[in-house]
């Protein structure tokens, strides 16, 4: 039985990605520090002889805790919402750097394939649309914004560094927003707060005019793509999203719909360098590994809702 290692396994994607790998066959270790993950999102595993999981800081050195062999090593510990990061600078900067040092030792010193998080926000705000692999994008380096782009930029430099010289199978996978069941509700993020908003019943809260334009991947669709992208021979970025854009506005219009509910639409600040537009261009993953999404928005977001609902539910809070 072959190994994954999986940093950030209590996350959002680091949980739905170790279900597919034990279902795929794979004996996971899982790492943590819950600066953000949720041990609730691997509690259905607590019996998975085949699951193990180790509470650590992935930002400090941790292969001696890793016995016996590894196949693959997936880095996907980072706060990764735009609150998220902005509250945790320091971590943020080192779980991109240092932790992403830390996992390539481990895959090199296991002779293990390596893939690593890397997001939409290494093309900034783009001047390219939609965005393409090789599109080297627009980051503000000094930004509130940076502490996440430049540390996931460095995290791909660093990468194809370890590719390069140290002969690392590497993989990149530049994900685009993402949304499903096991995000957290106040994490900040635009999916979460609508649809705790409506669940509700406050005012959608619409950052700017909503005139920005954003496309949502379901969770199952996503984890698809990146295992298919880790059996694969390719070691440049792949963009991993899905490619129907809409605006802020229409989204907040789309939850109300979909929930049946009549609430109004409230303006705040729009955030410092917050992108005015993005949609990736899939046909990287289209052609190399045969990959584009299958759940459309509308069932994707009904999943989500009924999470959510249950999730506020537990609290009370409904
Ligand atoms: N946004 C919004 N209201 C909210 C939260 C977010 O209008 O309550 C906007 C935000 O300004 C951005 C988009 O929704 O333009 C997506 O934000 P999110 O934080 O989900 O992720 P981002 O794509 O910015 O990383």
């Amino acid at each position: 039985m072959k190994t994954a290692v999986v940093t950030g396994a209590a996350g959002f994607l680091g949980s739905h990605l170790t279900d597919r790998l034990l279902a795929e066959g794979y004996r996971v270790i899982g790492l943590d520090n819950f600066i953000t993950g949720n041990p609730a999102n691997l509690a259905h595993l607590k019996d998975d002889a085949r699951f193990s999981f180790i509470e650590q800081d992935v930002t400090l050195p941790f292969a001696d805790r890793i016995d016996g062999e590894v196949a693959v090593v997936f880095h996907f510990a980072s706060p990764a919402s735009p609150i998220d990061y902005l509250e945790l600078p320091f971590e943020t900067l080192k779980v991109g750097s240092y932790a992403t040092h830390n996992s390539l030792d481990l895959a090199k010193a296991k002779g293990a394939r390596f893939l690593v998080a890397s997001t939409s926000e290494c093309y900034g705000d783009p001047h390219v649309h939609p965005q393409k692999e090789d599109y080297w994008g627009n980051v503000n380096s000094i930004g509130p914004r940076s502490v996440y782009d430049e540390a996931k930029r460095y995290a791909e430099a660093v990468t194809m560094a370890y590719h390069r010289y140290h002969k690392v199978d590497t993989k990149i996978v530049r994900i685009f927003n993402t949304y499903g069941p096991r995000m957290r509700l106040r994490d900040g993020r635009v999916v979460p707060a609508f649809i705790g908003q409506a669940l509700q019943g406050q005012p959608l809260t619409i950052f700017g005019e909503g005139t920005q334009t954003r496309s949502f991947c379901y969770v199952s669709d996503l984890i698809d793509g990146i295992y298919r992208l880790s059996q694969s021979d390719f070691h440049e970025p792949v963009n991993i999203g899905n490619p129907v854009e809409l605006t802020i506005r229409e989204f907040a219009e789309r939850i109300l719909r979909i929930t049946g509910l009549t609430l109004p639409l409230v303006n705040q600040p729009l955030p410092t360098d917050d992108p005015k537009q993005r949609r990736p261009d899939i046909t990287r993953a289209k052609t190399l590994l045969g990959w584009e999404p299958k759940v459309d928005l509308e069932t994707g977001l009904k999943e989500t809702i009924a999470y959510f609902k249950g999730r506020l539910q537990a609290e009370n809070a409904l």
